[in-house]
């Protein structure tokens, strides 16, 4: 295939490297730009190619069946694709739309012709195997003319299906109106697949507060994800590949009574608490506040305005400008500083509530609710004292003295004669006295005893 002097000059004016170098394919590509009197002194973008051009682009050069089979010089493919407007039809989405010729191009764009992808892509690239058509038609439905009917929908609240929808190979990406509520895919930070931690951040989720509802085509491939709370069906954004599976997507939420959340409707929900390197395993949470704290119990991360662990990083584990705890007495969240520590019952409180109704128990310096806090009598230091004990401390280290009504220190009891407990200060008061076998007995029955024996 001889090059005439005029198609060299215009292959250089192009701005190829070496004209004499082209091979058989590249030669039609030029000599197709030529036809359609391609502008070479016309400065040179990278064009903004149509999803479809692109697709063609890609499938020549970078990836899928045709990949390698042709030595594609990328300049004259490209201007040849920008050139002829080559794209996916608007009226009849599986049909493609292009400029027959270079005069009904120059007539401008309501005469473009619409015709089958097979027929478009051989008009381009005429060399082409009928094979190699129909592979590169496969692609087109496969990616951008896409039957909707292909569409899978699932949903689920496992680590599993959310680790699924999430980082699962994803759909290829074709036009989309994004919007807050509808995002591209493939723009989401979370879409990796997180390799460097022990679980993807999105697994903790599935906590039962949320469900994940995906897409996936025909492949499996993901397409579509989107996150709801379950208690008041109140979803994050809608992420996919395309505007057919977003609207579906829609219809699915709309079906379901999901509407979208606006901040602060996920107040509250919780999110497994697994905490790695320093931080906590956590996505960027796309709805307000962006913020977590721990539960009372120490055993999940709560969505909350009061949180102190950062909710807007991507990078998989959350950080904590300190620790952010519950207090189970009025419930609000605070700093770890601003806590009193812990109840009995393994609770955490706030300094404002230990200090109005708890009392430190002096035996396990856990907090007591104020109404079951009990005096207790000890001696030390051969001196009678008393201590505020909880009830734990009191079951395991106390006794009742029922004639005294009061509780004391183990260690400070005695039993007399009869089994009967009684206290060092019974003893001083002198109510209790031993006997000549070294017993204690009532003072009454003492002095019985002896006045027996006089
Ligand atoms: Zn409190």
């Amino acid at each position: 295939m001889e090059l005439t002097e005029e198609e060299i000059e215009f292959g250089y004016a192009l701005g190829l490297y070496s004209v004499a170098g082209l091979n058989e394919y590249n030669i039609q590509l030029l000599r197709y730009l030529k036809e359609w009197g391609d502008n070479p002194r016309e400065e040179y973008y990278p064009p903004g190619m149509s999803p479809t051009a692109l697709l063609v682009y890609n499938l020549m050069l970078y990836d899928g069946p045709l990949y390698g089979r042709y030595q594609m010089h990328s300049h004259l493919l490209s201007r040849v694709l920008s050139r002829v407007e080559f794209d996916q039809s608007r009226e009849v989405p599986d049909q493609i739309a292009l400029y027959p010729d270079r005069a009904t191009f120059e007539r401008g764009e309501n005469k473009k012709m619409r015709t089958k992808p097979g027929r478009a892509i051989r008009r381009i690239l005429p060399f082409l195997t009928d094979k190699e058509v129909d592979q590169m038609v496969d692609e087109f439905r496969n990616q951008i003319a896409i039957d909707p009917s292909s569409y899978v929908f699932k949903s689920g609240e496992t680590q599993e299906d959310f680790v699924h929808a999430y980082s699962h190979e994803q759909a290829p990406t074709a036009n989309l109106d994004t919007t807050p509520n509808h995002k591209s895919l493939a723009n989401s930070c979370m879409r990796h697949e997180f390799d460097g931690q022990s679980v993807h951040p999105c697994a903790v989720y599935a906590s039962g507060d949320f469900t994940i509802h995906w897409a996936e085509n025909k492949y499996g491939r993901i397409a579509a994800r989107c996150i709801v709370r379950n208690s008041n069906k109140k979803a994050g954004p809608i992420y996919a590949v395309n505007q057919i599976v977003v609207d579906l997507m829609q219809e699915r939420l709309d079906d379901l009574g999901v509407t979208f959340a606006r901040n602060g409707d996920w107040n509250g929900a919780e999110l497994l608490l697994i905490e790695e390197n320093g931080g906590y395993v956590g996505p960027y949470i796309d709805i307000g506040p962006q913020a977590l704290a721990v539960s009372s119990d120490g055993s999940s991360l709560v969505i909350s305005d009061r949180g102190w662990i950062d909710a807007s990083d991507y990078d998989g584990i959350l950080h904590s400008d300190g620790r952010s705890e519950q207090c189970s007495h009025c419930e609000e969240y605070y700093h770890d500083e601003d806590m009193a520590g812990r109840t009995e019952d393994h609770d955490q409180i706030c300094d404002d509530c230990a200090y109005n109704h708890y009392t430190r128990c002096d035996c396990t310096s856990l907090w007591i609710s104020d109404c079951e806090i009990e005096t207790v009598h000890l001696i030390r230091y051969g001196t009678e004292t008393t201590e505020s004990w909880g009830p734990n401390a009191i079951r395991c280290y106390a006794t009742w003295i029922p004639h005294r009504e009061e509780y004391w220190h183990d260690s400070d009891v005695i039993y007399d004669v009869h089994t009967t407990p009684i206290t060092s200060a019974d003893i001083d008061e002198g109510a209790w006295v031993m006997n000549d076998d070294g017993e204690y007995v009532p003072a009454s029955e003492y002095e019985e005893q002896t006045d027996e024996a006089a």
